[in-house]
């Protein structure tokens, strides 16, 4: 096989700080999403590939000594060392701050670094957080653990009631933390009033958008200061590598950045790659994992063994205007409750034959699980209690398999505890 020489290195675009370039931003800006998500961002290797190649390297070569002062310096732009920068991962984030309508990103080796990377660089001993209960659960175990050792308290409350956000205000709060819609009852937090509050006490609020992904809502155009996602799950799409990233302004994600080269808590190229390729089918994934979960909320409504379905695509949940008004779909996430307790429950769930039985999200496979002894289990009885996690609860993360063959899978379940 012969190989082309490659002269120039594709170090000479690439910035160390990665802001978006500006004839590529201001074209960013006149793009729609979907074409934003295919087109932003450009890496080229020389060769002419039309997939952006992939850059398996951790470090990088200079042309003189002079040259290497001037890169290590920052006069120049160019890579270092991937625990720093990597042509791959820098299209990720540029991608990622291009769909969420930020200055700049940050990727990490998984969502929860994404989380408690903001939290390192921008906090400090004293300060205190306000965070919602209804967060990713390891997401409580940073703030309620690890952060309260370092002196960072925080305190918890009910992320549809603004009344308890504003009393848990403090002069020392710092950053107020929310995931909207919730899991698994798809609560919805009101992302504008509560970037107002936070603005006026001089704290910065962050949302965990992965739920929703930036095809369905942008919270940094609704207010929110940083964005941060576990790639994981949609943006991957077929439950293949983890990942995450933050996206804010330059001020907080440079900061970040910074936190992240010296942490080390980097991201793989390989996976940074293939979010890239997730990214150019999101918003048809997205569509269609929406179409799929209204459906069978729908549809589920009907079935003489149901108590309640909770999903904001429907007209009697709490948050359906709220979430009307700031998303662009309800997201392929549901919860019912079947009448009767865990043991219904657990039926329904061990009678499915191809949905997976598992936790996890965001994939073109549907799955179901039982949140009060899954996802949920470490929480105390009130918690639960509080959170609306009952023992009839069951959820289900709609894929892409066709929507009637879901509902028969699921029938099997469901007949199995008619009486
Ligand atoms: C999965 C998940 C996380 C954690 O992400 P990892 O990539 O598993 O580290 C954080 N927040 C939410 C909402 C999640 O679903």
């Amino acid at each position: 096989m012969k190989y082309k020489r490659i002269k120039k290195t594709t170090s000479d675009h690439l910035p160390l700080n990665n802001p978006l370039q500006p004839e590529n931003s201001h074209e960013t800006d006149e793009w729609a999403f979907a074409t934003r998500a295919i087109r932003t961002g450009c890496i080229r290797s020389g060769e002419g590939e039309h997939s952006e190649a992939l850059y398996l390297t951790s470090s990088y070569v200079y042309d003189s000594a002079a040259q290497a002062q001037a890169v290590f310096a920052g006069d120049e732009p160019g890579n270092v060392y991937s625990r720093y920068t990597n042509p791959s991962v820098i299209l990720f984030e540029q991608r990622m701050a291009a769909l969420e309508g930020g200055e700049a990103g940050c990727a990490t080796s998984s969502g929860m670094a994404a989380i408690l990377g903001t939290c390192m660089a921008l906090l400090q001993s004293g300060d205190h957080v306000i965070c919602s209960r209804s967060v990713f659960g390891t997401t409580v175990t940073i703030f309620a653990k690890y952060l309260a050792r370092l002196g960072i308290e925080t305190s918890f409350v009910d992320l549809t009631d603004y009344r308890q956000w504003r009393e848990a205000i403090r002069p020392e709060t710092k950053m107020l933390f929310l995931e909207t819609p919730s899991n698994p009852l798809g609560d919805i937090a009101d992302i504008q009033a509560l970037a107002a509050l936070a603005h006026n006490f001089g704290a910065l609020l962050v949302v965990d958008n992965c739920f929703c992904t930036p095809a369905l809502q942008q919270p940094l155009t609704l207010g929110a200061d940083i964005v941060v996602h576990s790639a994981t799950k949609y943006i991957d799409g077929q439950g293949r590598c983890l990942g995450g990233i933050a996206v804010g302004r330059e001020e907080q994600i440079n900061e970040l950045q910074l936190w992240q080269r010296a942490a080390g808590a980097c991201i793989s190229p390989f996976n940074a790659w293939v979010f890239n390729k997730g990214l150019e089918t999101l918003s048809l994934r997205m569509e269609a994992h929406c179409r799929g979960t209204v459906e069978l909320a729908e549809w589920l409504q009907g079935q003489s063994v149901i108590e309640k379905v909770h999903y904001p695509g429907l007209q009697d949940h709490p948050g359906h205007e709220l979430a009307l008004r700031q998303q662009q779909g309800f997201g392929g996430v549901l919860s019912f409750q079947v009448k009767g307790g865990r043991e219904q429950a657990w039926k329904v769930i061990d009678q499915v034959k191809f949905i997976s039985r598992t936790a996890n999200l965001g994939d073109t496979r549907s799955t179901i699980t039982h949140p009060a002894t899954t996802t949920h289990c470490r929480l105390s009885e009130e918690d639960k209690d509080r959170t609306g996690i009952t023992e009839n609860l069951i959820r289900i993360a709609v894929g892409l398999e066709n929507i009637e063959d879901i509902k028969k899978d699921l029938d099997k379940g469901l007949s199995s505890i008619k009486c």
